[in-house]
């Protein structure tokens, strides 16, 4: 039975995390390489748990209990021991992924099962760094994870059935829906997504429409809540770079070639809301994103 959960990493996606197993009832230890990233976290859940009690989701008492079952470390080793699920929400690199599962592979109890929040790197591949790969598993949450009802769980190579059914109830008992797709690369909502993002950007360099119109017609013509270029700004042009890398090369087909506009995004450090310019200028304390039409000329 999974009563107590670590999440490892506490940026973008694991105080959405902790957040959520702590608004039901769960025990989470947060950890993080980063004392200001573990404080940041604290304030933006306390933030979001506040909305969530002014649109009467929670009530006020339930948000101090939501808040008292989180535990801040910086010694993962220690956050994990006793440990039933442990999920891992660091930086979109192998490398480092690759680190911690090796460290909660060793510190984490025998039953703990492992799961990863990444966004395109192959499940099976971080398994098998670790002794218990059957334990391993994919839980692609979605941002901003308080509000999102999705979490697409990815099943290894090797992951054990009872193990995926237990995260898929695990799931609904956090009032989330679960959808279940094999291990190849992107998954499913990155290979979807990603190519349609890449495809507008490829419209925009080719002089196809601008900004404004590309997301216009995505927005009215296909009922997207938001357009497609406005989308990667949020999610970050360098992240969707690296989704397009993975897809083109786990496929090896040139139809997953980033757009060379995306490159030169990157490049420039143009990376969208978290670096205030991207397909959109953001400035700050102002909610109106203006289309950046420096980018073609
Ligand atoms: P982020 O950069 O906001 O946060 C990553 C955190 O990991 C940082 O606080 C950093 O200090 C910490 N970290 C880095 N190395 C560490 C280490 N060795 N030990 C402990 N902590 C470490 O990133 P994010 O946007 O939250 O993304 C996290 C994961 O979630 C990635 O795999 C990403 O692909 C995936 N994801 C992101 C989104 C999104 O919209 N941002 C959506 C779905 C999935």
């Amino acid at each position: 039975m999974i009563q107590q959960i670590a999440v490892i990493g506490a940026g973008t996606m694991g105080n959405g995390i902790a957040h959520v197993f702590a608004q039901y009832g769960f025990t989470v230890h947060l950890a993080d390489v980063s004392e200001t990233a573990l404080s940041k976290a604290l304030a933006t859940i306390a933030a979001n748990a506040d909305r969530q009690v002014k649109k009467e989701i929670i009530l006020p008492d339930q948000k101090t209990a939501l808040l008292s079952r989180i535990k801040t470390f910086t010694d993962i080793p220690a956050a994990v021991q006793a440990a039933d699920l442990c999920v891992e929400a660091v930086s979109e690199k192998f490398a480092v992924k690759e680190t911690i599962f090796k460290l909660l592979d060793a510190h984490a109890p025998a039953h703990c099962i492992l799961a990863s929040n990444t966004s395109s790197i192959s499940i099976t591949r971080i398994a098998a760094v670790t002794a218990r790969p059957g334990k391993v598993i994919g839980m692609h949450f979605m941002n901003p994870v308080p509000m999102m009802k999705l979490v697409e769980v990815i099943r290894g190579l090797s992951t054990e059935k009872n193990v995926t059914d237990t995260i898929l109830a695990l799931c609904e008992t956090i009032g989330k829906t679960p959808a279940a797709a094999e291990d190849y690369p992107g998954f499913i909502a990155n290979r979807i997504l990603m190519p349609m993002i890449n495809e507008a950007i490829y419209s925009l360099h080719e002089g196809v429409a601008d900004i404004n119109a590309i997301d216009t017609i995505m927005k009215l013509g296909m009922a997207h809540p938001m357009g497609p270029l406005q989308l990667a700004d949020f999610i970050g042009l360098d992240t969707c770079l690296q989704i397009m890398r993975v897809l083109q090369e786990g496929f090896g087909l040139s139809k997953y070639a980033p757009c060379p506009l995306l490159v030169n995004m990157v490049t420039a450090g143009k990376l969208g809301v978290k670096s205030g310019e991207g397909f959109y200028v953001y400035t700050a304390g102002s909610k109106t994103a203006v289309p950046n039409n420096s980018l073609t000329r």
